[in-house]
């Protein structure tokens, strides 16, 4: 059988794009190499009653007139997948050495609550927050849901981003003189582009802070019934998607991509070749243009596919029993820590030197963030952990030593709950019920992630700028729609799925 569209991996990219294109009657075909959908966004069961989400935490631009709603509008589940909004007074709360900033949904609000613990930089700061919130705005203007803003506009969007499309959020921090400390309390956020102050992109961080301040959601019934939604409306419409099938290969006809070739990902046996009118690659960009020989593509599609992958993670998944998680202060909001105010310094202890003594890390609580959530039993609550961690590090100890990989898990997870139990819920090791981590070597053997990489491409101002790649693959027939081909993230890459669908829909 030949396909319209054949989707190869269905991370959140692709099952977005094979869900509008399902809907519209094409046929669709999804190729995923783990046995379960949503890339890292799925969702796994540990113990036979905890269930964990692999990565997704919090989500932007889920509000009615923002573009997830309309995303699920256009599908016509907008009423059954509904988001709850994170706490108003703040949905991230910052905690560094005795200081504690909590952020709000409102920049003024934001302004005074900094004012109120920096006097002496009152200017600053405000102007700093003012050109995150006229930046955020300009992203808006130019990108996503704005593409056919009237001309002059998207110009004027564009001439306020092109000033800091080279900028690391450090440099803009020096730029308004910002004191150390409100820097820090400001980039805590951190693991969420997994970069410190010095290499992220301020682009990048102002998408991120932007679209949290418009709204930060969980989906109310969790991430996974966000998923299985996608599933079904593929399915229901005639489409298929195909688990435990690895994609090694693609089928060329001439200089035409018209499929791929797929194998039983667990016994390498069992060869199928699938055909296309569409191919569209929802796996990394540049692994796809290893197998189909680089020497295909066009040199500007090349010189784009040359991208450093982003840093990858170390993250504890939790159960919590015989404790409400709400007594210790925490809700619908996500808390993040560090032991050390320098963040420049802090991330490159952890990452460089492999030093977890003074961490820096996200605390996240997935059963408390949404209201419907039904991943554990009731006396259970979750709680997980994040931060970096190098891939090479994690790669070698598992290959040479495995008790050793087993160590530096165990020594990670331990300084994060040191800190945990001396600062935030004392005895939490006591209320542990279950306790699993996830390596770098995890992202890639569940994920297929290269080098277990966080976000695809490295958040940086290289990668974050006009030389991004995006579907276009300057070969006949094939698409890219991933993070690494649009945008990272929850929303990003929904937005990748539907821009794609957009251009082929006809
Ligand atoms: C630590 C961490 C925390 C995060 N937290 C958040 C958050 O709170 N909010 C948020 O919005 N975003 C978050 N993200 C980011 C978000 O999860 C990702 O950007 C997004 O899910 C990536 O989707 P994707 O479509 O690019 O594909 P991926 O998720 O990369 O999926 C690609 C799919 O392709 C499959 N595949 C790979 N190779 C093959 C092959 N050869 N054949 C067949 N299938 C293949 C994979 O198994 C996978 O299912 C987080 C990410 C990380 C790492």
């Amino acid at each position: 059988m030949k396909y319209d569209h054949l989707v190869l991996g269905s991370g959140l990219a692709g099952l977005s794009f094979a869900a509008l294109m399902s809907q519209r009657g094409k046929s669709v075909c999804v190729l995923e190499a783990h046995e379960f959908p949503g890339g890292y966004g799925h969702t796994f069961t540990m113990a036979d009653k905890y269930t964990f989400n692999a990565q997704l935490h919090y989500v932007w631009d889920c509000g009615d007139n923002q573009p997830v709603g309309q995303f699920l509008r256009a599908l016509g589940i907008r009423d059954r997948v509904s988001f709850d909004k994170f706490d108003s007074l703040a949905y991230e709360r910052m905690r560094a050495l005795g200081l504690s900033l909590d952020i709000p949904y409102d920049y003024e609000l934001l302004i005074e609550r900094l004012i109120e613990l920096f006097p002496s930089n009152s200017h600053n700061l405000a102007s700093f927050v003012r050109l995150v919130a006229a930046t955020g705005k300009a992203l808006r203007g130019y990108g996503g849901a704005s593409r056919h803003a009237p001309f002059a506009k998207r110009s004027l969007s564009f001439i306020r981003l092109i000033r800091n499309v080279n900028s690391t959020l450090q440099e803009v921090f020096d730029d308004f003189s910002i004191p150390p400390e409100a820097q820090t309390l400001l980039a805590l956020q951190w693991p969420c582009f997994m970069l410190p102050p010095r290499k992220v992109s301020f682009l990048a961080w102002v998408a991120l802070v932007d679209g949290y301040h418009g709204g930060a959601y969980s989906v109310s019934r969790s991430f996974e019934f966000f998923v299985d939604s996608l599933v079904e409306i593929i399915q229901e419409n005639g489409g298929e998607v195909l688990y435990n099938r690895k994609v090694v290969d693609f089928v060329f006809a001439k200089e035409q991509c018209v499929g791929a070739i797929s194998e039983d990902t667990d016994t390498q046996l069992d060869k199928c070749e699938h055909l296309a009118d569409a191919v569209v690659c929802n796996f990394d960009p540049k692994r796809a243009a290893e197998m189909i020989g680089l020497e295909r593509f066009s040199s500007s599609v090349r010189r784009r596919l040359d991208y450093q992958y982003s840093p990858s993670n170390f993250i504890a998944y939790c159960a919590v029993e015989g404790l409400d998680l709400t007594e210790h202060g925490f809700g619908q909001s996500i808390f993040y820590h560090t032991s050390r105010m320098d963040l420049n310094a802090a991330y490159d202890e952890m990452y460089s030197l492999g030093n977890y003594e003074r961490p820096s890390f996200a605390i996240s609580t997935p059963s408390l963030h949404a209201s419907q959530h039904q991943s554990c039993p009731p006396e259970i609550q979750l709680l997980e952990l994040v931060t970096v961690a190098d891939y090479q590090r994690f790669h070698d100890l598992k290959r040479i030593n495995r008790r050793a990989y087993r160590r530096k898990k165990q020594e990670i997870l331990d300084s994060m709950l040191d800190v945990i139990e001396k600062k935030y819920i004392p005895d939490i090791r006591k209320h542990l019920a279950y306790t699993v981590g996830g390596t770098p070597t995890t992202n890639e053997r569940y994920c297929f992630s290269p080098r277990g990489n966080s976000y695809g491409s490295n958040l940086t101002p290289a990668h974050f700028g006009l030389n991004r790649l995006d579907e276009r693959t300057s070969i006949n027939g094939l698409y890219f729609c991933n993070a690494s081909a649009g945008f990272p993230g929850f929303v990003g890459t929904i937005c990748t799925g539907m821009r794609l669908f957009e251009i082929l829909k006809e």
